[in-house]
């Protein structure tokens, strides 16, 4: 067991970001550029972005949750159309079917991984006739890639749609049945996938979203739905222009755009983005290894291969004791997530407690302790310390 000796000299909360001398040199250039929004950075950083994911196209936008919304439009998600995600994710990853007026339904995690279990997916689709449910967004939840050739295949089996929910999970990557590795976000199975740029993911724009896909009609499309359902492209243009100003409001968009200022920083802190990734790997095995010989402490999903871990989740009996315990330890642990389903909003909408009770057993114990680029050993020895002491004291 590691000497608990060590005080930590700042507050260890389960997520933050880095912002180093050269993010800041990046936003200082940024605003001192003739474009602080609608700029060339912004097709930068989307290019940039879309190699890394190994995408065709990237689009900016202000945040995951637009990012989603923009999504859900571009699908064509109409009222009352049906769409399965899972119970254990952000309320956005739902939500941006609600924004289109269709129906979210639900499939149980598989508690194994957090992931969503398409075995359930399929009787879910099974139960139904063909038709009843048109689209399929699972998340990559922690940072664990969905199995997409697999969900790609039930989506072709019964005509759905799938949006990748991959905020968690930029450079995480599942192997396929080839056992060549499929980046999250690369556009290979899902027609669309989102990411954050919130200062608690992998890479941090403040507030900030990207969309990847390989289709070009979709790309277009997401660009303007992003600027007001407003085009200039002369190759898009309904009537003749009368003039240099010319542009066409064609459809009901947003203004989702992504400023100058904030893809300066993006670009900064992608080209890093790969450290950041590489040191949450080395963190979580050394967690990993840790927890190993702890009995009381259940690691989720350890040891798999392309994990993005944007999350460490532990399970243990008396989670809110542990929680508390770690509270006066400076230590701000978090729970990943209330289930969607038991949100009193969907109550509202005829969901209940026992609807998914394999998620719901995973809420009651699940606890996400600090993982960062900038967590030392010395503070990881001290998280691992003090939840062994609370478990060794508390759950035997
Ligand atoms: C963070 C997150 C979102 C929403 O992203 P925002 O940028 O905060 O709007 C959606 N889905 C998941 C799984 C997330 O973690």
């Amino acid at each position: 067991m590691p000497e608990t000796a060590f005080q930590p000299t700042r507050a260890l909360p389960y997520g933050r970001q880095h912002i180093t001398d050269a993010d800041v040199a990046a936003v200082t250039a940024a605003l001192h550029a003739d474009y602080l929004t609608q700029g060339p950075t912004v097709a930068e950083f989307e290019k940039q972005f879309a190699a890394y994911v190994g995408a065709r196209y990237a689009v900016a936008v202000s945040n995951g949750t637009a990012a989603l919304h923009l999504c859900a439009l571009a699908l064509n998600v109409q009222p009352g159309q049906r769409v399965i995600t899972t119970p254990l994710t952000f309320a956005a990853s739902a939500n941006c079917v609600r924004y289109c007026g269709g129906e979210v339904h639900f499939a149980d995690i598989d508690p194994a991984t957090g992931l969503i279990d398409l075995l359930r997916v399929r009787a879910l689709l099974e139960a139904h006739p063909k038709g009843y449910f048109t689209g399929l967004i699972p998340v990559d939840f922690a940072g664990l890639a969905v199995d997409l050739e697999a969900a790609r295949q039930l989506a072709d089996e019964f005509g759905l749609w799938i949006i990748e929910d991959s905020c968690h999970a930029p450079g995480g990557f599942f192997i396929d049945s080839k056992g060549r590795e499929q980046l999250c976000g690369n556009g290979n199975f899902a027609a669309l996938a989102i990411f954050s740029f919130h200062p608690v993911k992998h890479i941090a724009t403040g507030e900030g979203g990207m969309i990847t896909t390989n289709s070009e009609p979709l790309f277009h499309h997401l660009l303007r739905l992003r600027t007001h359902g407003i085009t200039r492209d002369p190759a898009d243009l309904k009537r003749e222009p009368d003039g240099g100003w010319y542009m066409e409001m064609q459809e009901l968009g947003y203004n989702y755009r992504l400023p100058d200022l904030n893809c300066a920083l993006g670009l900064s802190q992608l080209a890093r983005a790969d450290e950041g990734l590489a040191r949450r790997r080395a963190l979580a095995a050394r967690y990993d290894a840790a927890f190993a010989p702890v009995p009381g402490v259940r690691v989720l999903a350890p040891g798999r291969p392309g994990h993005a871990y944007h999350l460490y989740v532990i399970e243990v009996a008396n989670r809110k004791g542990l929680y508390d315990f770690l509270k006066t330890k400076q230590i701000f642990a978090q729970v990943h997530y209330i289930p969607v389903h038991r949100m009193p909003y969907y109550e509202g909408l005829g969901w209940k407690a026992g609807d998914f009770p394999l998620v719901e057993d995973y809420y009651a114990h699940c606890l996400s302790i600090p993982l960062f680029p900038t967590l030392t050993d010395e503070e990881q020895d001290y998280v691992v310390a003090c939840i062994s002491e609370f478990v060794q004291k508390h759950e035997e």
